[in-house]
């Protein structure tokens, strides 16, 4: 039995008072929840709001990135050493936004995975086609690729904690969701690629997540295909109310 995940990305939102704003809101609300993860990754300068808020919690607290180098003239980057003195768990990888508009690579995305595994954090690896790629026919091809390239040169041994995230890009803060159906169709693609690259053994246990306008309403239904392990969730997270709402699906 693979565990859920629901890891919440709060993108560019939230100051450290409203952080613990929200903590103060949401920690009642799942206490006691056991049966899935439940992760929340703000923004850097929240972080230790956060950490200190859901410190004795059943909630873990990750980050947006991470860069591949530990140290060094990176204006504006932030290194795995660094989170792990903080006490951050998971950090998300290749999210589409970071793709789209700050140049992340199929190849960016190889190099902070392998530093995010090295270090022991455990990566939420974003993959997803966009709306032509879709329509055009290539959503299996470009999953493929994004995830041959993105799992290049790691072995199965480091890549235990791996965590991906199925994000159709269309579907990200659009109010569009895939389907239950097309959704699993895409985490079977996802699961057979790693099970090239890493065997069999490993993708039947690799947790794929689902991302792309989960709300409370439509949360059950995707959780209950076999193929979804969990879900990354982006606007409907802020509201600590509709983030209990997923987690309890
Ligand atoms: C995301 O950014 O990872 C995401 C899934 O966003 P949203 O839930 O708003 O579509």
């Amino acid at each position: 039995m693979r565990k859920k995940v629901i890891a919440a990305n709060w993108k560019m939102n939230k100051t450290s008072d409203e952080t613990r704003d929200f903590f103060h809101n949401f920690l009642p609300l799942v206490e006691g929840h056991d049966r899935d993860e439940i992760v929340v990754c703000p923004p850097y300068t929240s972080v230790d709001a956060a950490l200190a808020c859901s410190k004795g919690s059943n909630v873990a607290i990750g980050v947006q990135n991470v860069h591949w180098k530990a140290e060094g003239a990176y204006t504006g980057e932030i290194s795995a050493p660094m989170l792990l003195c903080l006490g951050v768990k998971h950090v998300i990888i290749g999210h589409s936004e970071r793709r789209q508009y700050f140049g992340e690579t199929d190849d960016t995305v190889n190099l902070r995975l392998k530093t995010a595994l090295e270090a022991g954090l455990t990566p939420i690896c974003c993959v997803g086609e966009v709306l032509e790629e879709r329509e055009a026919g290539l959503t299996d091809d470009v999953l493929r690729r994004q995830c041959v390239r993105a799992f290049h040169a790691i072995s199965s041994k480091k890549a235990a904690k791996l965590v991906v995230a199925y994000e159709p890009v269309w579907a990200i803060g659009t109010g569009k969701t895939a389907t239950p159906e097309l959704a699993a169709e895409a985490h079977a693609v996802i699961r057979r690629e790693a099970a090239e690259v890493f065997g069999e053994e490993f993708a039947a246990n690799l947790r794929i997540l689902y991302g792309g306008s989960v709300k409370p309403d439509n949360a059950s239904s995707l959780m209950a295909q076999e193929e979804i392990d969990g879900a990354l969730v982006g606007g409907a997270s802020l509201d600590p109310k509709s983030l209990a709402a997923i987690v309890k699906y």
